[in-house]
């Protein structure tokens, strides 16, 4: 069991690393899951996701 942090680090969209991140929706209970939203590409995710969904650093590449 991990606890998100308290204090947001500087989000960055994992699809186009774009960093105009919006909170669209908050769980009932608070503290439980967030989800973000990209302005950039649109891309949605939940910050209770795996990394492969939230980290830049881990999303799947598409290139070629
Ligand atoms: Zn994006």
């Amino acid at each position: 069991m991990t606890t998100p942090p308290t204090s947001g680090p500087a989000l960055t969209c994992p699809r186009c690393r774009a960093t105009g991140i919006q909170t669209l929706a908050n769980s009932p209970v608070q503290g439980v899951w967030t989800v973000y939203g990209c302005k950039t590409c649109f891309y949605t995710w939940r910050s209770t996701e795996p990394a492969e969904n939230t980290d830049p650093e881990k999303y799947p590449r598409h290139s070629g």
